[in-house]
């Protein structure tokens, strides 16, 4: 077992573990939101598939307009319309024009086309105050080209891409199966919201911010409810899960007395690493139990949830073989001093201003207050032995979930 990693080791032993093939399911376009595309999608079709208009106006021959102004109008006979989806049969000869509407392809002799406010309609005959132009002809292909690849293996489906997905003429789409990731509370003080609080109580927050934690990073959240610290129960709990593809506990990987997950996974499994030089989140366990990675999560809310921004996602990413990265980063200049830890590279929660490129601490910023994460929207990250001093330029990570 390694001990006392520094984020980067743990990052990468996490990473390392990140090894299964998800296997592949296929999905209507109104289901595919939000999951990740297992394949390079290319297009079917060219779009528009021929030269098409982009505005309401009237298609002509350019050279048939040169020099029309509202002073000197040009006069054109009117031989038809084409609105989007019904082409001009015929063809547009000299001093003729076709009405045409967005989206209508460009009827055959016409190379241009005038703004509908620039032309007055005259019975069979339109006036024409400026001359038409081919600018706002959008060529054939010019959004899409038909068999070119525009989404990729491991492309979160966003609204953008799942429209696009459409466009390219995919009714059903072949994307990763979601990840499933076991979520289990120990602790013999934590209940369920909704029982009585003994004294000494504490709510189990922690099942619904790792749930919520893991729906956003694409995953299928499996709620394993809460344990005591009795390593038969978690052991007993684990036996009923199913299959997983990634373990999370929260608690008990402490150096205390009770730290029953340490225990359990030690006998039971084996531990990667315990430890790293982080905070919050120093006592993060890793650990692979038969063939299931385990992330043990320190009980603390605050660090539980660090830990599986920083660990969790990247380990979730990388089984969906995510594109994007799981996080990224960016330099604020800070509002308020930020205090680091000797020997630890710390994560304080902050509110940033992206437009103002500022940030300032969440207040309290010990591990037990969750509300610096539930209004915090990044990290601010300080290498080991480093405070920050208000004025002064800082790392941030900003939180994807927080808006
Ligand atoms: P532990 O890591 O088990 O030593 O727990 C550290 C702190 O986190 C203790 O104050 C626990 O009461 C608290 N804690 C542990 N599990 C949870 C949970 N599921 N929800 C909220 N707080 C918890
Ligand atoms: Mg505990």
């Amino acid at each position: 077992m390694r001990t006392n990693l520094s984020v980067e080791e743990a990052l990468e032993a996490v990473l390392e573990a990140a090894q299964g093939e998800l296997s592949v399911e296929e999905l209507p376009l109104k289901e595919a939101f939000g999951r990740v595309l297992a394949e390079d999608l290319a297009s079917l079709v060219d779009h528009p598939d021929q030269d098409d208009t982009a505005i309401d106006g009237y298609a002509c021959r350019a050279e048939d307009t040169l020099g029309a102004s509202p002073e000197a109008p040009v006069r054109l006979r009117v031989i038809g319309e084409a609105p989007a989806g019904r082409p001009f049969p015929g063809e547009v000869g000299k001093g003729e024009a076709v009405a045409v509407y967005t989206g209508a392809p460009i009827p055959k002799g016409a190379d241009a086309v005038v703004r509908v406010e620039d032309t007055r309609r005259e019975g069979e005959e339109v006036l024409l105050f400026a001359p038409a132009s081919p600018k706002d002809i959008r060529p054939k292909g010019d959004d899409l080209r038909r068999g070119e690849v525009y989404l990729r293996r491991g492309d979160l489906l966003t609204p953008g891409r799942l429209g696009l997905a459409a466009a390219m003429g995919h009714p059903r789409l072949r994307v990763f199966r979601r990840p499933r990731v076991g979520i289990l509370s120990t602790g013999d003080e934590v209940v369920e919201p909704g029982e009585p609080l003994p004294f000494g109580g504490v709510y189990n927050s922690n099942a619904y911010s790792l749930l919520g934690l893991v729906l956003e990073a694409g995953g299928e959240p499996v709620l394993l409810g809460k344990v005591p610290d009795d390593p038969e129960a978690v052991l007993a709990r684990l036996g009923e899960a199913g299959p997983l593809d990634l373990l999370l506990t929260s608690g008990g990987v402490s150096m205390g007395e009770y730290d029953v997950v340490r225990k359990v996974l030690e006998r039971h499994g084996e531990v990667v690493f315990w430890k790293v030089r982080q905070q919050p989140g120093g006592p993060l366990l890793f650990a692979r139990l038969g063939g299931l990675p385990v992330l043990g999560l320190p009980g603390n809310p605050v660090s539980s949830m660090v830990t599986f921004f920083l660990y969790g996602r990247p380990f979730l990413f990388r089984l969906l073989k995510r594109t994007e990265p799981p996080y990224g980063r960016l330099r604020a200049r800070a509002l308020t001093p930020f205090k680091g830890a000797k020997g630890r590279k710390v994560f304080r929660r902050g509110v940033l201003s992206v437009a103002e490129k500022t940030v300032r601490s969440t207040g309290n910023q010990s591990s037990g207050v969750l509300r610096s994460m539930a209004f915090g929207n990044a990290l601010v990250v300080l290498p080991p032995d480093q405070d920050a001093r208000e004025g002064e330029e800082v790392e941030v990570i900003p939180l994807t979930f927080v808006p």
